[in-house]
């Protein structure tokens, strides 16, 4: 990945004004078959009502999805029963049903596509082996597997074998050329048969294309992979994700800075915005940002804010009773409205209180959390939006929704027809992040301390590199 997002760079610079397409195999390259494998071989118990397939896992699918009947002698299943199986098998794989219900992509494929497809006068190209006939279901299905992300598959940019299941490098060549002629310059080459690379570099005439071999479950030999070919196991789209190439406009919020060393981390890291819990100190009746640490005051907090010239998320916790108190407190610090940001809970803010907010930081951003709405949004869409148009009637300028909330990515597509501004919160590993920045939401609240995502330089072109992966 690292070699494809570099060369992907070089022709971006080299090509500035052309359109540049990265081509992909899609079984055993963005589909993993070993999905398939089981539910049709599983499909055949339940039909017979045998008992061969109970137990099989996808882990336990190590060869080619042409070589079931390795398995089948494996599990010592009787020879006449085998062939019955191999022709249920060869018969139902390519069903619509079995493409519709069993496949599966690999992980991080789609994170990538998506990556991609955001990048301007930048092309996703499908090269598949499989037959014109299975056009329909091919786009039906990946277009299924791609709404999570965003990602979309179109007819015009789907290449199929127009020699039915057989001649697969040929239709790999043919393609390769199809796509250059239609004007597209291919950076890269995605495929899991080491055949159908040779056949793409047989049709790469200045070697320009980057062969990428997905090493996953293969048919034909490894011997026929070009000499320049890479090798990879895994798509770690974080190769791609510099603090540069993530979404621009996404704002970035650090999720509860709420001691001493996390304000320090913060004020060190170039993300934007933190979020900062208020609470009235149980001991000194004054607004802290954390019970435990009564020196932390809101007065101590805002006054670094103001001379950092940094972004103040406060996270109001029943404060409906002394929202007067922080917004003197905020003015008194001449904290500016495009770095103010109030957000707080339904059931901690009243109508009232989000009237006071958006009414007195008239450009502050005013946002309530959606969780405990997230079902309803779901169930009756049209009815929460109702609720939602009240929120911003009271002057809420912003929803934010969980991570890991129930029905999220029904909320999320929901949103995706609704013209309000959106925050996902709670993203708490370096995958959760990538995929919620590709969905391009209005800002991300996210740990940035335990999420492995290093921002501490701005300039530094790898200033955003996982660090772990929690
Ligand atoms: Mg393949």
């Amino acid at each position: 990945m690292v070699q494809l997002a570099n060369h992907y760079r070089a022709a971006r610079t080299r090509f500035p004004e052309e359109k540049l397409l990265v081509s992909f195999d899609i079984d055993g390259t963005i589909i993993d078959l070993r999905h398939m494998v089981v539910y049709v071989l599983q499909a055949y118990d339940r039909h017979y009502q045998t008992n061969w397939f109970h137990a099989l896992q996808p882990e336990d699918i190590d060869f080619h999805e042409n070589q079931v009947s390795l398995l089948l002698k494996t599990l010592d299943v009787p020879l006449d029963e085998r062939s019955r199986i191999l022709t249920w098998y060869f018969d139902t794989r390519w069903s619509k049903e079995a493409i519709i219900e069993s496949h599966r992509p690999f992980r991080g494929v789609l994170e990538l596509i998506r990556w991609l497809q955001l990048q301007p006068n930048t092309f996703v190209g499908l090269n598949t082996g499989r037959p014109e006939s299975l056009r329909f279901d091919t786009l039906q299905s990946l277009n299924q597997l791609g709404q999570e992300y965003r990602v979309q598959f179109t007819t015009s940019l789907l290449k199929m074998n127009p020699y039915g299941w057989e001649y697969v490098p040929r239709s790999k060549a043919v393609a390769t050329k199809a796509f250059r002629d239609e004007g597209y310059r291919i950076v890269a080459a995605i495929d899991n048969e080491p055949q159908s690379l040779q056949a793409i570099a047989s049709a790469d005439v200045d070697s320009e294309i980057l062969l990428l071999h997905a090493d996953t479950l293969f048919e034909t030999h490894r011997s026929a992979l070009p000499a320049r070919t890479v090798v990879g196991r895994s798509y770690d789209v974080s190769a791609f994700v510099q603090k540069r190439s993530l979404p621009q406009h996404v704002q970035f919020v650090w999720q509860r800075v709420d001691s001493r060393a996390k304000l320090e981390r913060f004020m060190q890291a170039d993300i934007h915005w933190a979020e900062v819990p208020i609470y009235r100190d149980p001991y000194t009746q004054q607004l802290a940002v954390n019970v435990g640490e009564s020196d932390l005051t809101l007065d101590a907090v805002l006054a670094a804010f103001n001379s950092a010239e940094r972004g103040i998320n406060l996270k109001l916790h029943d404060t409906g009773l002394y929202i007067d108190q922080i917004l003197e407190l905020c003015d008194k610090h001449a904290i500016a409205d495009n770095n103010l940001w109030f957000s707080g809970d339904i059931g901690m803010l009243k109508e009232r209180d989000f009237r006071v907010l958006a009414t007195r930081r008239l450009g502050a951003i005013v946002q309530v959390n959606i969780d405990p709405l997230a079902s309803l949004i779901w169930s009756a869409p049209q009815h929460a939006k109702l609720l939602l148009e009240a929120f911003v009637s009271w002057g809420v300028t912003r929803f934010s929704l969980g991570w890991h909330v129930e029905h999220r990515k029904n909320v999320l597509k929901q949103f995706e027809h609704w013209d309000f501004d959106i925050n996902i919160h709670d993203v708490d590993t370096m995958e959760a992040f990538l995929r919620a920045a590709l969905l391009l939401p209005t800002s991300i609240t996210s740990d940035f301390s335990v999420n492995g995502i290093s921002a501490e330089n701005e300039h530094d072109a790898a200033s955003i590199i996982p660090l772990t992966f929690a």
